[in-house]
């Protein structure tokens, strides 16, 4: 179920933020290999380009990451899409965590799918200027400014974990919070050499892992900024 955005004009897009460039975008993601047609049905519903300066809201739909300050990036719309759908795969999530809530795109689409989200990011700035663009959409996404590799020990345990940002190592504590049947997707490793992983956990808490590739994103960071 595709949730319902609240749009303003501004919202649907003209030339290169219009619904041609925004199908164009679907188009080339469903090319790249992504068959899951929620996935690509949240991605055509959420507008990009609000979630990035309104200097680059005509990059807004090339499937490229985007600088949203700070030193971060908005993740490619096809890494978004892959997240997203391996998520979604062998699986129905209600309850989501994401770690790294940046421009708030990712929690957008996961909230576009009719999921219940809950994010964290540690920069404070990036977090309130996400906050404004939920509320704008009418999207319902609750999230809290703090440091991601805690996770949300309060809210769990979450049916689906995702975490945006490169850690050396897998978190521990986001396992932990993971519901049993829960999947978790998670880039790891250092510069230059991340994959993406993706674990499931079975019904006694077991675990196994599956590689989905190579990666390139920011890095996991300890500690909050303001
Ligand atoms: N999901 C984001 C991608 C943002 S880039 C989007 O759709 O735009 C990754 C984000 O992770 C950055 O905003 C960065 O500040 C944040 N981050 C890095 N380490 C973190 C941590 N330990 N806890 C929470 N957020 C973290």
């Amino acid at each position: 179920m595709i949730a319902r955005l609240r749009l303003q004009p501004d919202d649907l897009g003209v030339g290169l933020t219009g619904q041609r460039v925004r199908d164009r975008l679907i188009e080339d993601l469903r090319a790249a290999g992504i068959a899951d047609e929620r996935v690509l049905e949240a991605i055509r519903s959420v507008p990009r380009h609000r979630f990035v300066d309104e200097a680059l809201a005509s990059r807004a739909y090339e499937n490229n990451a985007l600088p949203i300050g700070h030193g971060q990036t908005i993740s490619q719309p096809y890494v978004v899409a892959k997240m997203t759908a391996a998520l979604l795969r062998d699986g129905s999530p209600r309850r989501v965590l994401e770690i790294g809530t940046g421009s708030g795109y990712q929690a957008a689409v996961l909230a576009a799918l009719g999921l219940e989200v809950f994010t964290v990011e540690r920069i404070g700035d990036l977090l309130r200027a996400a906050r404004k663009r939920f509320r704008a959409l009418g999207l319902h996404v609750r999230s809290k400014h703090d440091d991601g590799r805690l996770g949300w020990p309060e809210q769990a345990p979450f049916d689906a974990i995702l975490v945006t940002a490169a850690g050396p190592a897998l978190v521990e504590a986001l396992l932990e919070q993971l519901a049993p049947g829960g999947v978790l997707v998670a880039p790891v490793g250092t510069a230059g050499a991340q994959t993406l992983l993706r674990l499931c956990k079975d019904a006694d808490g077991a675990i196994t892992q599956e590689d989905l590739g190579a990666v390139v994103f920011v890095p996991l960071l300890s500690g909050m900024i303001d």
